[in-house]
Protein backbone atom coordinates (compact mmCIF):
# COMPACT_ATOMS: atom_id res chain seq x y z
CA UNK A 1 0.00 0.00 0.00
CA UNK A 2 1.50 3.39 -1.14
CA UNK A 3 4.77 1.45 -2.33
CA UNK A 4 5.97 1.86 -5.49
CA UNK A 5 6.60 -0.40 -8.04
CA UNK A 6 9.62 -0.90 -10.59
CA UNK A 7 8.78 0.36 -14.28
CA UNK A 8 10.24 -1.73 -16.52
CA UNK A 9 10.22 1.52 -18.86
CA UNK A 10 12.94 2.94 -16.84
CA UNK A 11 15.25 0.75 -18.47
CA UNK A 12 15.04 2.60 -21.46
CA UNK A 13 15.00 6.11 -20.00
CA UNK A 14 18.45 7.28 -21.15
CA UNK A 15 19.35 8.58 -17.79
CA UNK A 16 18.71 5.23 -16.15
CA UNK A 17 19.73 3.03 -19.72
CA UNK A 18 22.89 0.95 -18.73
CA UNK A 19 23.04 0.68 -14.99
CA UNK A 20 19.77 0.54 -13.77
CA UNK A 21 18.35 -3.33 -13.74
CA UNK A 22 15.61 -4.78 -12.15
CA UNK A 23 15.40 -7.26 -9.33
CA UNK A 24 13.36 -10.59 -8.14
CA UNK A 25 11.67 -7.87 -5.43
CA UNK A 26 9.22 -5.30 -8.10
CA UNK A 27 9.81 -2.96 -4.51
CA UNK A 28 13.48 -2.44 -5.48
CA UNK A 29 15.98 -1.59 -8.34
CA UNK A 30 19.38 -2.62 -9.23
CA UNK A 31 22.32 -0.56 -9.53
CA UNK A 32 25.19 -2.28 -11.41
CA UNK A 33 28.42 -0.28 -11.18
CA UNK A 34 27.20 0.17 -7.63
CA UNK A 35 26.63 -3.57 -7.02
CA UNK A 36 23.84 -2.41 -4.95
CA UNK A 37 19.98 -2.65 -4.63
CA UNK A 38 17.88 -0.39 -3.05
CA UNK A 39 14.35 0.11 -2.28
CA UNK A 40 12.14 2.27 -4.30
CA UNK A 41 9.54 3.02 -1.25
CA UNK A 42 6.96 5.37 -1.74
CA UNK A 43 9.47 7.91 -3.84
CA UNK A 44 9.44 5.21 -7.27
CA UNK A 45 11.51 6.95 -10.39
CA UNK A 46 12.65 9.10 -7.65
CA UNK A 47 14.36 6.90 -5.62
CA UNK A 48 16.07 5.93 -8.95
CA UNK A 49 16.82 9.19 -9.39
CA UNK A 50 18.18 10.24 -6.42
CA UNK A 51 20.53 7.07 -6.18
CA UNK A 52 21.61 8.14 -9.68
CA UNK A 53 22.65 11.64 -7.82
CA UNK A 54 23.95 10.33 -4.79
CA UNK A 55 28.08 10.48 -4.55
CA UNK A 56 28.53 6.85 -4.18
CA UNK A 57 27.01 6.62 -7.53
CA UNK A 58 28.67 8.84 -9.13
CA UNK A 59 32.13 7.86 -7.87
CA UNK A 60 30.87 4.06 -9.19
CA UNK A 61 29.40 4.58 -12.23
CA UNK A 62 32.89 6.56 -12.89
CA UNK A 63 34.83 3.87 -12.44
CA UNK A 64 32.25 1.12 -13.74
CA UNK A 65 32.76 2.85 -17.14
CA UNK A 66 36.83 3.06 -16.75
CA UNK A 67 36.48 -0.88 -16.05
CA UNK A 68 39.43 -2.70 -18.39
CA UNK A 69 36.83 -5.57 -18.92
CA UNK A 70 35.81 -3.58 -21.82
CA UNK A 71 38.97 -3.20 -23.69
CA UNK A 72 40.29 -6.50 -22.36
CA UNK A 73 37.24 -8.21 -24.23
CA UNK A 74 37.96 -5.73 -27.38
CA UNK A 75 41.45 -6.99 -27.84
CA UNK A 76 40.64 -11.14 -27.56
CA UNK A 77 37.62 -10.55 -29.46
CA UNK A 78 39.67 -8.67 -32.76
CA UNK A 79 43.24 -10.59 -31.75
CA UNK A 80 42.65 -12.68 -35.08
CA UNK A 81 42.26 -8.94 -37.32
CA UNK A 82 45.42 -7.63 -35.47
CA UNK A 83 45.78 -5.30 -32.69
CA UNK A 84 43.08 -2.63 -34.00
CA UNK A 85 42.17 -1.37 -30.39
ZN1 LIG B 1 24.53 3.31 -8.32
Amino acid sequence: MGKCKFNVSWLEDVRFRGWLASVANPEQARCIPCKSTFKLGTMGIKAVVSHMQSQKHKTSARSHTQTPAISTFCISATAADGPRC
